[in-house]
């Protein structure tokens, strides 16, 4: 049997100052300290055979491991700690939750943790991690540049850049996806609303998203489809609160026939203050916007028919004409309903029906819409990355917002690779 004695002995002789449970927490998951030779601290040979999945909420560390302890194997969860005291610390021993924990994991074993009388087996990590690679992150979480890997990132194979990108937007759409279906359930299942509300929020996009929202709450899409879609325009500006005192001829028809409604229905309007003007051009105020969006209303079916629609007639849908046949909307508004809105749906609905091929034309749309051009895209580019469409500023936005600022390099393929590299 092969040990290789000095990388031990220099291991033991480190110091691990401020260690971290997230380190460990990615130490564990990713098994990155020699495992063929492991013991627990009362000299028990240890064989880990799953880590068990990392659990985000309350309860133990990690889920569903199996280990093999003295020849047995053990099924439960595991439980990952600085000092073993910090069981007592953390009072788990008040929480039935802890009891199946099969592995307490420690950074330094300074006090033995007993479960109903009995010493649970612990390993200690601090023999043997690996200095280099603590050393490295600690360095790496501790810059305080635009994100903690920029003076480092162009060392990194932009194969592993590549998958990072992709990797978080996958991240991005199945956050996305998740809110979506609570709203969906939310709303008794109701597809058609779900879809009118979500195209809605879109149509505000960031100043009047919420009241935009309301508005489809309070005018649902059912109602217009009963008094017929020509009443979306009246019916949706009435219920925003945006007839009330207006002067205009050409609008004292609408509020007339808005009156009419009121009385058939008892419909209770919005506030007019509820929406924003401020920081908008006019082309955006919510007049404009309501308006164009009774047109979106006016051209679909009743049951909108936007998941079996190709690429290219998605990106048609949004091209509404005027008289003299101009387009209405602009071309990144146009981008942006399909990026906001469409791709979120596509995306849900390939979960909603266990079908990929509505996922996979979701990232398909995104890669053919073209970069978002902010602060944080342009503060990407400096760093030579290529941002060639929508897949990747949407990837790198939920990498920067998501990750970057949270500093979980250790979550991170370059972060990972650029600690693995020593750099
Ligand atoms: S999370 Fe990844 S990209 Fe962001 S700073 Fe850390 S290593 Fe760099």
């Amino acid at each position: 049997m092969e040990i290789n004695l000095p990388r031990l002995i220099s291991f033991k002789t480190t110091q691990f100052t401020d260690m971290k449970e997230d380190y460990l927490h990615q130490i564990w998951l990713t098994k990155r300290f020699p495992s063929n030779e492991l013991h627990t601290v009362d000299g028990r040979p240890l064989i880990i055979h799953q880590t068990g999945w990392h659990n985000h909420e309350s309860g133990p560390d990690f889920f569903n491991g199996s280990i093999e302890l003295d020849g047995i194997k053990w099924s439960g969860n595991i439980e990952i700690h600085i000092k073993s005291s910090d069981w007592y610390a953390h009072k788990h021993q008040h929480d039935e939750a802890y009891n199946n924990v099969i592995l307490h994991v420690v950074y330094s074993h300074d006090q033995a943790v007993l479960i109903e009388g009995e010493e649970i087996p612990t390993l200690e990590l601090k023999p043997i991690l690996d200095s280099r690679h603590w050393s490295s992150y600690e360095s790496l979480i501790k810059q305080t540049s635009w994100i903690p890997c920029e003076s480092q990132i162009n060392t990194i194979d932009p194969f592993f850049i590549s998958m990072q990108i992709e990797q978080a937007l996958v991240i991005r759409l199945a956050r996305k996806s998740e809110l979506l279906e609570k709203r969906f359930q939310l709303l008794g299942r109701n597809l058609q609303q779900l879809q009118y509300e979500v195209l809605a929020q879109a149509f505000g996009a960031k100043i009047n998203a919420m009241p935009f929202v309301e508005l489809t709450q309070r005018m649902p899409i059912k109602t217009i489809w009963r008094e017929g879609k020509a009443t979306s325009y009246p019916l949706l500006m009435g219920s925003a609160g945006l007839l009330e005192g207006i002067v205009e001829p050409d609008l004292k028809s609408m509020q007339d026939e808005w009156k009419f409604y009121l009385l058939k229905y008892r419909f209770d309007s919005m506030e007019k203050s509820s929406w924003k003007k401020k920081g908008l051009r006019p082309s955006g105020f919510p007049e404009i916007r309501i308006k164009q969006f009774a047109q979106v209303i006016n051209q679909t079916n009743t049951d909108f028919s936007f998941f079996d629609k190709s690429i290219a007639e998605l990106k048609q849908f949004f091209q509404l004409k005027d008289e003299s046949g101009n387009e209405i909307l602009t071309k990144g508004f146009q981008n942006l309903m399909l990026m906001n809105a469409i791709v979120p749906l596509l995306f849900w609905y390939g979960d909603y029906k266990s079908d990929e091929s509505y996922k996979d034309k979701a990232i398909d749309l995104l890669s053919d819409l073209p970069a978002e051009n902010n602060t944080i895209i342009q503060s990407w580019k400096k760093l030579d990355l290529k941002v060639k469409s929508a897949f990747d500023s949407q990837g790198l936005l939920e990498l920067k917002n998501e990750i970057c600022n949270y500093k979980k390099c250790l979550n991170c393929k370059i972060g990972v690779k650029l600690l693995d590299n020593g750099k």
